[in-house]
């Protein structure tokens, strides 16, 4: 299937099977928006003859016919046998390790439940986090490099023990020949000079919490004693990024019903030096943030707004990173990871306080997700088969989607929370989904018509 747009005054055209990338001159894009149907130049040139000479359409066909022929356009639907040869699970990559099921603030929006995932508060001891680690590298077969993501609640509130089972890491690792990546993802309150220090030092990439401007964070994000924490995250979170060198971090946001106007936020995070954004739109949550489909038209164009303030930032020598726009359009992921998405519950486990294994954080808790814990190892072997055959051969939605081999089939803990099943992409996800690649690919063609740049993503 072949998807076109125009957006920023580029005519684009993507083929979903191949992940081509097209821009177009206004002929050819005419021309091939009439062959939604067939390919035929004389129904595509007919509506057209009076807009174009007969010399420019016959040139525009030529030129898209070549593409069809090199198979760039409509080009045959890939088949499932391409994940078997694709260099597939080979083991398990990375355990999110939940060090803290407890948090020192009461985000209203929280999917963790404030922090415990609706269970009882409870700190990972370090016979747990040590048996993770060994259980991660017996585990992970022909890996070399695998990693561990430190999560809560807040990690920070485990310090002691995030710090021992780095050190047990690193020599368990050496022992055997394995790297053990680390990462850590923290709402930032704790932060102080020695963490930091640590923190640098030792992770290899780090998460911050902070949802853009202040009046927006603190209605939101707030401590135990009901207090904004916009300001105290907000010190440590700049004192921590000019420490590590404005690199190999995302400071992270979330948005809601309240802030559809959040590429200010994003813009406001930006102005205040960070260089590396993420702003991901609110999961769940209660009535008054909840994300609903009649919001849907105005988050889109708030993206593309985004992409338009990227470039100007680009062009003005302020430059930052947006997670969602950094889609590499020159190569791209390997071709495993474009179409079988995250790992989860094949490669990439979560892991409780108490040791009990789950295919990823967001669906810790829900007994049906419980795939084993550290002692048995994974028992559920239906939950890794299940979620190894959601990709995007198998999801009927993902399959007809010119943006799969972009979106890689979306996060199966979102279609499960929307649809009740993992198989079921949620319609509005995918929406602001494509609307992000569609703004994507358009800042790459434009860096590279205009700007001269084709920037590694
Ligand atoms: S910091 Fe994270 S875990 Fe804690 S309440 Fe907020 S969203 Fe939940
Ligand atoms: S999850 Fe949605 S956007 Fe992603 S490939 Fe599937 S249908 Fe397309």
């Amino acid at each position: 299937m072949v998807h076109t747009y125009s957006m920023n005054g580029l005519n684009v055209a993507v083929d979903g099977n191949s992940g081509g990338i097209h821009i177009l001159d206004n002929t050819a894009y005419e021309l091939l928006a009439q062959c939604k149907n067939d390919f035929v130049f004389e129904s595509a040139a007919a509506p057209l003859r009076d807009k174009y000479t007969e010399a420019d359409l016959s040139e525009a066909w030529d030129e898209i016919n070549s593409l069809k022929t090199k198979g760039l356009l409509f080009s045959p639907e890939l088949e499932q046998g391409v994940l078997n040869n694709a260099g597939l699970a080979n083991g398990i990559k990375a355990l999110c390790l939940h060090v803290a099921h407890d948090c020192n603030l009461r985000c209203e929006y929280c999917f963790a439940a404030k922090g415990n995932y609706s269970m009882a508060n409870k700190l990972m001891p370090l016979e747990v986090a040590v048996q993770a680690v060994d259980f991660l590298l017996n585990n992970s077969g022909g890996r070399k490099n695998v990693e561990i993501d430190f999560f809560g609640g807040e990690p920070l509130l485990n310090f002691d023990v995030v710090k021992k089972t780095v050190e047990y890491g690193r020599k368990a690792g050496d022992r055997i020949g394995k790297e053990i990546h680390f990462t850590i993802t923290t709402n930032g309150m704790l932060l102080d000079d020695d963490k930091i220090n640590y923190i640098n030092e030792n992770m290899n990439n780090v998460v911050i919490s902070l949802d853009g401007r202040k009046e927006v964070h603190d209605s939101i994000r707030y401590a135990a004693n009901g207090w904004g924490t916009y300001d105290a995250i907000l010190e440590q979170a700049l004192n921590f990024v000019r420490q590590r060198g404005n690199k190999s971090y995302f400071i992270r946001g979330t948005f809601t019903a309240r802030n559809l106007d959040f590429s200010k936020d994003i813009l406001h995070l930006a102005d205040l030096g960070f260089g590396e954004i993420s702003m991901e739109p609110v999961v769940g949550a209660g009535e008054d943030f909840h994300l609903r489909k009649e919001h849907i038209p105005a988050i889109l164009a708030e993206y593309e707004r985004l992409a338009f303030a990227y470039i100007t930032r680009i062009k003005e020598g302020k430059p930052f990173r947006f997670y969602h726009f950094n889609v590499n359009i020159y190569d791209g992921p390997c071709l495993y990871k474009r179409v079988a998405a995250c790992g989860a519950g094949t490669e990439y486990f979560a892991v409780t306080p108490e040791g009990d294994l789950y295919p990823c954080h967001h669906l810790v808790g829900l007994p049906q997700f419980k795939a084993g814990d550290l002692d048995t190892g994974i028992v559920a072997d239906f939950l890794p088969a299940s979620f190894r055959e959601a990709n995007i051969f198998t999801k009927d939605e993902c399959r007809k989607c010119w943006a799969k081999l972009f979106c890689s089939g979306g996060c199966h803990a979102n279609s499960y929370y929307a649809n009740g099943d993992i198989m079921r992409p949620e319609k509005s996800v995918c929406e602001m989904q494509q609307k992000r690649i569609e703004c994507a690919i358009m800042i790459e063609a434009y860096k590279a018509l205009f700007l001269g740049k084709e920037e590694e993503s």
